[in-house]
Parts: C-alpha cells; structure tokens; sequence
C-alpha cells in the first residue's frame, strides 16, 4: 500500500487520534497513491500510524479513516462505522420514523468529509473530501440497506469540494429519486424539506433543539425571525403561541417554503409577515420606523470561512447584534446564534456583549446553546463545535 511518512515530531496530533495530516507535516509520499486512496501513515521512525484517504490537492493531504491496523479499508468497515453512526443516534432516540436526523457527521463520526441527513425514507449526503467521494457507493449502499430508505440523494454541490480538487455535484445517487419535498416531524411542527433545490442537505438539523426553545418564549410575542430560511423558528414561535411573526430572508425560494411551512402546521397567514431583504438593511429599517418586538432571532449563515475574515465577521455580528438590541421592547428576548466554528464562544459573547453596550441596553445571558445532539462534537476533534448561541433578555 503506498504511504505518506511524516516529518519528525508531526505523529504527536495523531497520537491524540486528530484525523488531520497537513501537507506542512509529511516528509514523503511512496508508491504514488491516487487521489483519494487509503494510505499507511507512517512516524518519521517508520512506525505505523494510522490508515488515511490521500487528498492530493488538499493543504489536509491526509486524513484518517481508521487507526487500527488489522482491519482494512473497505466495504465492511464502512458498514460498521456507520452501524455505530446509527446506533448512536437510536439509544439517544434521536432518529425517529418520520422525523429528520444528521446520521454522519463528519470527522465528529469517524468519517472525514461524510455528511448524511435523513429526512423520512429520503438520505441528502455530501462527499467533500477526495476520500469520502472515493466510497461513497459503498457508504450509500450501507445506509440504504441499514436504514431501509427509499433513496440516496447526492449535495455534493459545494463550492468547497474545489478545495480537494472535486468538481460540486448533484444528483441521484442510488434508488428512487427523492420527491420534489418531503415532509418532516419537528416535534411540535411538520416542515417541508427540498432535499434537491434547498440549501446544503435541504434543512438546518443543527438548530432542531434551538427551535424548539424559542416556541416556550412566544407566547403573545410579536416575534422577528432573521434568516428565516424555511420558516423553521418562525413557525416553532407561531406553535408557542407568538402574536406575530416577520420572516426575514434574502432567498425568495427559502420565503415560498417558509410560507407552505405556515400553512401545513395549521396556522393562519393573517399575522405573519415574509420579508425578501437583506436582514442588516431591513433592521435599520425598522429602527428608523420604530417598530418594536418583544422577541428576535438572529440566525445568519457563517460569516467566517478563514482566520483572516474573523474581524470582518465580528464586525458582521456586531452590526446585527446592535440593531436587534435597539428594536426589542423592555424585557423582550434576543436569541442569537453564530455557527463559524472559527467564532469562540468567547469572542462571540463579547461581540453581543459589545452590541449591547453600543445600544445603551443593560442586558443578561439567561441561556446558552449549542448544535443539536445528532451533531456531536468529537473530544479529540474540536473543530467539530461549532454552533453557539445566546438567549439575551434586555431590561
Ligand atoms: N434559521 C434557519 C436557518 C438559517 S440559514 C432555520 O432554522 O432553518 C441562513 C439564511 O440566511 C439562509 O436562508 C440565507 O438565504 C439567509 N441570508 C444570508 N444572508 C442574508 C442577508 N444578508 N439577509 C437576509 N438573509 C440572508
């Protein structure tokens, strides 16, 4: 089996079972691996580390499948890591029949660059590693029969997989071709999905729990929903009794859906706004017109994709922050979230805490949040955590 042998002293990340290789950290490549093969990784010593995917054109040139020797890269050690995958989520009763669940998380799982949701009988994976595009027949093939799903829907459309030297793609990847939507249980809610046409997989699981959270704040709220994407806080709020909702999103396809969201669980389009507008115009907006609410969510998409535009993203954050805090009425309730995993929790909390200071607003955390548990976050990969949020009441 060809190799990569690493420089002296680069084996101790791995000693503490980190799935990342840098290309900084290898000596040598033997054998002329193809992109994508499993690959020994041996110590500086000659030692044997651990079976990796080689990614060529990735700064990550390696990353680790398995560091046990004995048993092989194939088929069968797929099908087992993700019977554990399921599992996991089953004892924590995570996955329910009709319901949606992240089955493979990534490096969090095991599986460097899988991502796997299932939304009723239909799988919406991404493959964005040179490894993870190599099996994924057989990492599709094993979830189908351990899961029983009708068919496996391909997302690999992002703009990321460019990175590893993999072209986006989309499209069936085995069975039935998933419907134009599907429906999903979000206890208390039903939401429709579009696995094909929505964003990543078609559906934020991450924020599932959170959700859930907001609609125990509502009741008789006038509640503003910031990047509401489908709908999926905004109609958590309506369940929980809230007054009124604005749905504010720049995707006119997100508000369509959003609006279908409404109707299915039963709720009336009287008092529910959907605003196709940029969220950082729209609350200045709302400033100026000193509309008021008594609870907002703030859910932007990540702002942070390299260290390099971490102060622009606070600046980003600040900004929203800022003008949430000048709209919410005396007692109202800001809950705001920022999922780049390069933002801390620290430096997050002192951005709001910043936002608040500049709005003259005396304000308290009286909760915290994090991804949903069917994202788990592995203690040996912290780059796994990555979404956090604050529930800040003003007084
Ligand atoms: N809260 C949603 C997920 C939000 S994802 C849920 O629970 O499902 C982030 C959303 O922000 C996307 O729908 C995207 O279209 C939208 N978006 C991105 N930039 C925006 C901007 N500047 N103004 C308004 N919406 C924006």
């Amino acid at each position: 089996m060809p190799s990569l042998i690493l420089k002296k002293g680069r084996e101790k990340s791995l000693l503490r079972r980190h799935p990342w290789i840098f290309s900084g950290g290898v000596q040598k490549v033997e054998g002329s691996p193809k992109m994508g093969e499993t690959v020994d990784v041996l110590g500086a010593g000659g030692e044997w580390l651990a079976y990796a995917a080689y990614s060529p054109e990735s700064q990550i040139q390696g990353r680790v499948w398995s560091f046990e020797r004995e048993t092989p890269i194939d088929a069968g050690f797929f099908r087992a890591r993700l019977k554990t995958c399921l599992e996991a989520r089953q004892t924590q009763g995570l996955d329910i029949p009709q319901g949606a669940c992240r089955l493979v998380a990534a490096e969090s799982d095991g599986l460097p660059g899988v991502v796997v949701d299932r939304y009723g009988d239909w799988l919406s994976g991404q493959f964005m590693s040179a490894g993870a595009e190599r099996h994924k027949g057989d990492i599709a093939a094993a979830l189908m029969e351990l899961t029983g799903c009708r068919g496996f829907w391909d997302r690999s459309d992002s703009e990321m997989r460019t990175k590893e030297g993999l072209m986006p793609h989309a499209g069936l990847l085995l069975g039935d071709e998933p419907p134009e939507l599907v429906e999903i249980d979000e206890v208390p809610g039903r939401f429709l999905v579009d696995i094909r046409g929505g964003h990543k997989t078609g559906y934020y699981l991450d924020q599932r729990d959170n959700r859930r959270a907001v609609a125990a704040h509502c009741k008789g709220q006038d509640v503003l929903n910031c990047f509401s994407y489908t709908g999926g806080f905004g109609v958590m709020a309506l369940l929980g009794g809230a007054a009124s909702c604005t749905n504010i999103d720049v995707s006119a396809p997100a508000l369509a859906l959003a609006r279908r969201n409404v109707e299915l669980n039963g709720l009336g389009q009287e008092n529910v706004e959907y605003q196709n507008a940029d969220v950082f115009e729209a609350l200045r907006v709302y400033r100026d017109e000193q509309r008021r609410f008594g609870v907002i969510v703030l859910d932007p998409p990540k702002f942070v994709e390299s260290r390099q535009q971490l102060q622009q993203a606070c600046r980003g954050y600040k900004d929203i922050n800022l003008s949430a805090f000048k709209i919410l009425r005396p007692g109202g309730l800001l809950f705001t979230y920022s999922c780049s995993g390069l933002m801390s929790d620290d430096l997050f909390q002192k951005v709001v805490a910043g936002a608040a200071l500049d709005s003259g607003r005396d304000a308290r955390i009286v909760r915290r949040f994090t991804q949903a548990p069917d994202h788990p976050i592995a203690l040996h990969f912290p780059e796994g955590s990555y979404l956090k949020g604050l529930l800040v009441q003003v007084m």
